[in-house]
């Protein structure tokens, strides 16, 4: 590799899930931005499970702990976001849904203000 190619090629992926297909070519197309996404950062699950402790289970975007949380990338994979943990935030499931193109750091942000 020359010091001026790009350090990953999966960018022209992006594009083709505008192509409504099937579904089965939906979830090749998930399996593969998922596994950019950790070309770029991976994490452990005990690196999970801290997070959820530090937040108490609760939900960084609504504070909630009446829900499961579940894993938010801040900025999301179809973005070019990472796997890393510095890249996941406990949200509900609600939250999650909500969320669309959003990437606000809620985590950093409880980090500071608090819930
Ligand atoms: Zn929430």
């Amino acid at each position: 590799m020359t010091k001026d190619a790009p350090a990953f090629d999966f960018y022209p992926i992006l594009g083709v899930i505008r192509d409504s297909g099937s579904v089965q070519r939906n979830r090749e197309l998930r399996r593969q931005r998922m596994a950019a996404a950790r070309q770029l950062g991976t994490h452990t699950q005990a690196e999970w499970e801290a997070l959820k402790a530090e937040f108490q289970d609760r939900c960084v975007c609504c504070g909630t702990d009446q829900r499961n949380v579940e894993k938010d990338h801040i900025i999301p994979i179809y973005q070019g976001g990472s796997d890393s943990i510095t890249n996941i935030q406990p949200f509900c499931a609600t939250c999650n849904c909500r969320k669309g193109s959003d990437s606000f750091d809620w985590a950093a942000y409880r980090r500071v203000h608090g819930f």
